[in-house]
């Protein structure tokens, strides 16, 4: 059978190229970054090397304010909690907004029961952050705005420029988790007026369980993580030496490919979408072409559960998602697309199709093929569905 993966949001595949970069810390080149003899000192070159390639692909001014970390939920933590104990004296409020991922809703709601106040911003019908609403929300005990680069669900892209010059003008610190935007949107972290931001290695056809928190110079911020003085004192534990080359190596690999590989991707999601639309009735895309990370769309089908429609094309060798990985299996209607006034009933019929590096059109045909006769069976069975009147 054919293996179809629409699933990139959630996961990628590693390259080859990461898992060279990584087998030799995995075996012969085994100190440990932090001793000084030469065991050591050999692999905190490789350190070294990753961060300046972490850096250059994100366009930091320096490779001292990439931090590596476990992965995107650990940055989301360090920068919300580092920023909200380091500010502490200053002020006890955080503006967020209500689409975030988990890994920042959870730590809000988390800090709100350390005594912090949290504004959650509303997204607009097409899941973009109201820019009116944040500037209202602003008071003078706000010390971080932290609102995500693109949504992992819908691939929708916030006006990450604007919110920066917004916060710029009052001396709040901006956080964004970035985890989705990096390697599908070109950026320059030196040029844009962000304090803080996330990143995971996994997302980027790099090894699991490694990312990296960028902060900016001069940015206040207390350890999440206590312990010895590794990560310029700002993360304690000894490094994941082969993680971080693998991320390097996918970072410098993601910098190469962005601008023809994000062309090639938008062009097949527009491929797909003109398919499905033109073979499948009463469907809704939730979000707006013109602000989508390329490689992302999120369908919803009427009258349907989106699990049935997982499974089935599971069984047909299509992976794809309800919505995030972290909430699929719970049945609870996305929170994103709640968030965007979704009826509850699409919400449920909503599948996110996320393309990667190794997706083609024969792929996308195959997909094309597949799916209407499982949404024309899937209704057909579907009490919600009298023929779409
Ligand atoms: N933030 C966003 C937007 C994500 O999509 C994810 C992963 O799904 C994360 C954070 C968490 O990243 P990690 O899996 O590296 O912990």
């Amino acid at each position: 059978m054919r293996k179809v993966y629409l699933d990139n949001n959630a996961t990628t595949k590693m390259s080859k190229e990461a898992l060279e970069a990584m087998m030799p810390y995995m075996t012969d080149v085994y100190g440990n970054a932090s001793s000084v003899h030469a065991f050591g000192r050999e692999v905190r070159l490789a350190v070294d090397a990753a961060r300046a390639k972490v850096a250059d692909f994100l366009g930091a001014a320096s490779k001292e304010e990439v931090i590596f970390t476990s992965g995107g939920t650990e940055s989301d933590n360090m920068a919300l909690r580092g920023v909200a104990h380091a500010l502490r004296g200053r002020g006890n409020h955080i503006i967020t907004s209500n689409v975030e991922h988990h890994a920042v809703l959870n730590v809000c709601k988390y800090l709100e029961k350390e005594g912090c106040q949290v504004t959650y911003l509303e997204a607009d019908r097409n899941g973009i952050v109201k820019l009116d609403e944040l500037k209202s929300a602003i008071k003078k005990e706000t010390v971080l705005i932290s609102i995500m680069w693109a949504n992992n669900e819908t691939g929708v892209i916030n006006p990450i420029r604007e919110i920066g010059l917004i916060v710029k003008e009052k001396g709040i610190y901006f956080h964004t988790d970035a985890v989705q935007a990096a390697g599908k949107l070109p950026f320059e972290l030196k040029n844009m007026n962000i304090d803080l931001a996330s990143f995971s290695a996994h997302k980027i056809y790099g090894p699991k369980g490694v990312g990296a928190l960028y902060i900016r110079k001069g940015t206040k911020l207390t350890p999440l993580v206590l312990g010895g003085h590794h990560e310029m004192g700002k993360r304690a534990g000894t490094e994941n030496v082969a993680g971080i080359a693998g991320f390097g190596r996918a970072a410098e690999l993601a910098k190469i490919e962005l601008a023809a590989e994000s062309a090639k991707l938008a062009e097949l999601r527009d491929y797909l979408y003109t398919g499905i639309t033109s073979r499948i009735e009463h469907t809704r895309l939730n979000g707006d072409l013109k602000e989508l990370l390329p490689n992302t769309l999120n369908v919803g089908f009427r009258y349907l559960e989106g699990e049935s429609i997982v499974l089935n094309l599971d069984m047909e060798g299509i992976a794809v998602s309800t919505g995030s990985a972290c909430t699929s299996g719970t049945l609870e209607p996305s929170h994103v697309l709640r968030a965007m006034g979704v009826d509850p009933v699409d919400a449920q019929g909503s599948i996110r199709f996320s393309l990667g590096r190794d997706t083609s059109k024969e792929d996308i045909d195959y997909v094309l093929d597949v799916l209407p006769p499982i949404v024309k069976r899937l209704r057909e069975m579907s009490p919600l569905y009298e023929g779409g009147k």
